[in-house]
């Protein structure tokens, strides 16, 4: 009570029309205190839990050096179809291709009898959905910051063919020193010749770009990921997303109908419109590129901060 809704969790599985977002509810895995693998290569020491996906639990953990990470773990129980097999492997195979400074390193995988285990590097504030809630909204400047990062890991990951397809506050993660690391790539797609576009409708309703789901003949592709930008470009200053509302249906209707505005009691400047109002375009054909996004006065003529201090989770820096 008191605190605002986690509008994301709320939304993940919604009942109409179906996103196959992930596997059906089983019971989440419960790893040993101690997690081994068979051959003795890992012996990992649980310290405390950090988050809970779809089918996943996220560990903090610390190895016999006493170095600490994050530990993915799914249970085999819940990868008994080939599907679900795939899914994850594909996941895998993504992430671990990916090394930028500003997406969370993949450093290992392995399993027991149980489950599967993925070691993540840990990202010790959180994400960008928690520093929200704690903040209602950001400043701009802080805002370009994240957005500079975001953009950089974007730009690398579509570089190597990469699609993140769910791209939102909640899988931002920050580090300690409040540097951005994009993570979750549950929903990445690989685009394995030039021009394969992907017809799997998937997503997050708040995020979702309008051509997954009113374009399925003709499909989707990197510019997907550009229409998250926008979105959450216009949630980091104004504090909720602009299609925003109760049910998931009237979330899709907005979305077709490009129907969103501006709240006028909360300032923020036009510049920053502007910039939100071209990145969120129908057809992404005409969505700015992530480099004209960067050019984009807004950020060329705006303070961006060097870093975030981490007193930021509790009020607004002073960049002035
Ligand atoms: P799923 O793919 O099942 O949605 P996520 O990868 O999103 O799972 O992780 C679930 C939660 O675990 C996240 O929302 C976050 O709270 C936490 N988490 C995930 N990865 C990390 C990490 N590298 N460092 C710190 N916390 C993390």
């Amino acid at each position: 009570p008191g605190s605002p809704p986690k509008q994301e969790d709320v939304q993940k599985q919604p009942s109409s029309p179906p996103l196959p977002r992930q596997n059906a509810k089983v019971t989440p895995p419960s790893p040993p205190k101690i997690i081994t693998d068979k051959d003795g290569r890992f012996e990992l020491t649980r310290v405390g839990m950090l988050g809970e996906g779809g089918f996943a639990r996220v560990y903090e953990v610390k190895d016999r050096k006493g170095r600490r990470t994050a530990c993915k773990v799914v249970t085999k129980m819940s990868l008994k179809t080939k599907k679900a097999k795939t899914k994850l492997w594909a996941e895998i195979k993504i992430h671990k291709s990916l090394e930028h400074p500003n997406i969370v390193k993949f450093q290992d995988c392995f399993e027991d009898d149980d489950n599967v285990y993925m070691t993540l590097e840990l990202c010790h504030n959180g994400s960008l959905m928690d520093l929200l809630r704690r903040r209602r909204r950001f400043s701009e400047p802080e805002a370009r910051f994240f957005m500079v990062q975001l953009i950089g890991a974007c730009h690398y990951m579509h570089n190597h063919q990469v699609i993140h397809r769910d791209l939102k506050l909640g899988n931002i993660f920050l580090d300690a020193n409040m540097n951005v690391k994009v993570g979750d790539f549950g929903l990445a797609a690989l685009i394995e010749s030039p021009g394969e576009r992907k017809k799997t409708i998937c997503g997050t309703p708040n995020y979702i770009a309008p051509e997954v789901l009113f374009d399925t003949a003709n499909g989707h592709s990197f510019e997907v990921d550009t229409w998250s930008i926008g979105v959450i470009l216009y949630t980091l200053v104004i504090g909720k997303p602009p299609f925003q509302t109760k049910d998931v249906k009237t979330i899709y209707n907005r979305i077709r109908n490009n129907e969103y505005d501006f709240p006028t009691d909360r300032i923020v400047s036009l510049e920053v419109q502007e910039l939100v109002t071209r990145i969120l375009t129908t057809d992404p054909s005409s969505r700015p590129t992530l480099h004209e996004i960067l050019d984009n006065r807004w950020f060329t003529r705006g303070t961006v901060p060097s870093n975030i201090p981490v007193t930021a989770h509790d009020h607004r820096p002073d960049f002035s």
